[in-house]
This record gives C-alpha cells, structure tokens and sequence, in this order.
C-alpha cells in the first residue's frame, strides 16, 4: 500500500505517532504495519502492533481488511520473541485488543497489546 493511499486522522495520537509527529520506540514497520512499545508497559515486553491507516477499532473491521489483520496475527508470535518474550510453552505472551468504551477502549486507532516476560505484571 502506498503511503499517499493511506486513510489518516490528524487529531489521532497513533496517527501521529505513524507520522513522526509524536515520537515513539519503534519495534517494527513496514509499508501498512507499525509496532513500538506501550509508554505504560504492564509487563516486562508490552508493545502495540497497529495498521498505519486509521481504523477506529476492531469494530469498524470489514472483508477488505482480512489479509492485514492475519499479518498482523502472523507478525505478533514472531516480534514477541525478538521482543524478549520467553519461548512457547514455559514463556509465551498474552495479546489484547480493547474496542469501544465498555471494552476498555482508550485511544481510537485500532491497535493489538503484545506482553510477555517473566512474571508477576504490574496488570494482566
Ligand atoms: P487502550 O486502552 O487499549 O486504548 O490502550 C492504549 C495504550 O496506548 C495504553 O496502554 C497507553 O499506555 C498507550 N499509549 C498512550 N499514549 C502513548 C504514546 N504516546 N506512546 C506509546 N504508547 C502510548
Ligand atoms: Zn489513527
């Protein structure tokens, strides 16, 4: 996908975070994905896996987006590892997504939640 393609929010957080607006530590991008860690990390790795293209949530998902969400799934055990999670099945991670307010949902780009490492987490 090329960049000019891109669907963008100018007064979304993670929209600017994919812009450089906001500065972020990346862990991983290509043309349609972006992955940098959480600002609150729960977990000794927490990052957030996220389209560069605004989608508000989970919820606004249609059949067009099939092929980027199962990167998306197809990437998250690869860059867990990378990330320092420990190997499957002592170690491993745990992914969330929150959508909408009742789903603990606090800013509206859709985004996946990767954690791992040892434990006991500060949350999770
Ligand atoms: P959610 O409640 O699922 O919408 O989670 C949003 C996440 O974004 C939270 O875990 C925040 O810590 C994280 N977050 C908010 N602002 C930033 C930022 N500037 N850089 C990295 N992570 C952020
Ligand atoms: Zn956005």
């Amino acid at each position: 996908m090329s960049e000019l393609a891109l669907h963008t929010d100018p007064d979304c957080l993670f929209c600017k975070i994919v812009a450089g607006k906001i500065p972020s530590r990346m862990v991983y991008q290509d043309d349609e994905l972006y992955a940098f860690h959480d600002i609150h990390p729960w977990a000794p790795v927490h990052f957030l896996l996220i389209p560069k293209q605004h989608i508000a949530s989970m919820a606004q998902l249609t059949d067009a987006h099939a092929a980027m969400m199962g990167r998306m799934m197809v990437l998250v055990p690869k860059l867990a590892l990378l990330e320092g999670c420990n190997p499957y099945p002592a170690g491993g991670f745990r992914m969330l997504s929150n959508t909408g307010a009742e789903g603990g949902q606090e800013v509206h780009h859709l985004h996946i939640h990767v954690m791992g490492g040892p434990r006991p987490w500060l949350r999770g």
